[in-house]
């Protein structure tokens, strides 16, 4: 059945408190939400800007029910969120994304499996439970990269191996009871495709977003992307087909990779605001925090045509060993905006905050990100 429009003053319940659930928390503020917000950490991110704040484990399905009662919407920024909370929300409210999505997307191990079984197109991989299956799996498909299926992120939990040997040792060092072996691409470009929509199935695919990775995780993404007609035409319809068959309601980034001769691979899926979109509040009429806000609400999904070239860069905690950068720097860079998430220990790869800059070309949005990057780096 379909919901009608939940007006201002209801309230939209967060598993996650994270930056992703800070930044929708303020477009549902500005939309005159009110914002609940569960997270196992005290002092999260979002905490400044939600009206409430639950403390539990993700485990704790009590919490989960706690806060999905009397809220109109739960919506999530973390997908590893045990089937046993996702259930006890959405027992009392509308999950957005619903149970079953996030379940498939959660392991990789099954998302793979369910992609590869839909006929979503995918590189090479093998789902393994033991070292020497391992072995055999890089045996056949040659230089790999082994990922745990759960838990990993940015990256984590990822081994790249080139001999059976190698990927032996890596299972075991991951030390997860399943695990997936990729076999390494030939990469040209990495791409993302972000898709919104409501439970009535309208949806709006963005324009993709171009994204560089270093060791796992992003450093900068830029919109447009620049991809040729016919690979913008593909990466949308793709992600549309997902998103319509996982039945996501709300929000789901398929990363992507292009690969040199030109094929379109699906990489993985997130069933939640994604860090290639940050800069879609400059790129886009519609921001993907308030896009995401507009699903779950049921109001009309807004604008997505790239009225600016946009850029984000990530600030990791590396920039702040030895003190805080002078982020005036950056600001002094035309175009930069600073966006910090209010995470009060830095640490070596910690998603800190993003630079973001329009500008004239998406060459000038992405000179200006890097331009102000360099100038805080020591
Ligand atoms: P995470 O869940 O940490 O984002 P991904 O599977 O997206 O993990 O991998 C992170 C990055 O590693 C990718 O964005 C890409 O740059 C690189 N990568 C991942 N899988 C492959 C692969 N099969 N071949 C080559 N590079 C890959
Ligand atoms: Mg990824």
């Amino acid at each position: 059945m379909t919901r009608s429009a939940v007006p201002p003053g209801a309230t939209i319940g967060f598993l996650g408190g994270g930056q992703l659930g800070r930044m929708t928390a303020m477009a549902a503020r500005t939309l005159g939400y009110d914002v609940r917000v569960l997270d196992p950490e005290r002092d999260c991110p979002a905490r400044h800007v939600a009206n409430a704040t639950i403390t539990a484990p993700w485990s704790d399905a009590g919490a989960a029910t706690e806060l999905a009662t009397g809220c109109a919407a739960v919506t999530l920024e973390i997908e590893q969120i045990p089937r046993g909370s996702l259930e006890a929300a959405a027992a009392v409210a509308p999950l957005c994304p619903p149970v079953e999505a996030v379940f498939v997307v959660q392991e990789r191990a099954r998302q793979k499996e369910w992609l590869a079984q839909n006929g979503f197109p995918l590189g090479p991989f093998r789902t393994v439970r033991h070292s020497t299956t391992t072995a055999d799996a890089v045996a056949a498909l040659g230089p790999s990269i082994v990922k745990s299926a759960m838990g990993g992120y940015d990256g984590r939990g990822q081994v790249r191996v080139r001999t059976p040997d190698e990927g032996r040792a890596a299972f075991e060092t991951l030390r997860a009871p399943v695990c997936v072996v990729e076999a390494f691409l030939d990469i040209a470009t990495e791409l993302s495709v972000l898709v919104a929509r409501r439970d009535d199935g309208e949806a709006v695919a963005y324009p993709t977003s171009r994204n560089v990775h270093t060791d796992g995780v992003l450093t900068w993404a830029v919109t447009p992307s620049g991809a040729d007609d016919a690979i913008e035409a593909q990466a949308q319809e793709l992600a549309l087909a997902i998103a319509a068959k996982l039945g996501v309601v709300g929000l789901l980034a398929t990363e992507m990779f292009v690969l040199k001769d030109g094929t379109l691979l699906v990489n993985e899926l997130a069933p939640r605001p994604h860090n290639t979109y940050h800069h879609s509040e400059r790129a886009h009429p519609t921001s993907q925090f308030e896009q995401l806000v507009r699903a779950i609400c049921h109001l009309p999904l807004g604008d997505v045509r790239v009225v600016r070239p946009a850029a984000i860069h990530n600030l990791l905690g590396d920039l702040w060993t030895g003190g805080a950068p002078d982020l005036t720097k950056a600001l002094a860079v035309p175009g930069v905006r600073v966006h910090l998430y209010g995470k009060k220990e830095a640490r070596p790869g910690r998603k800190m905050g993003h630079l973001s800059a329009d500008g004239a070309t998406p060459e000038e949005a992405l000179d200006r990100v890097l331009t102000a990057y360099r100038a805080i780096s020591r």
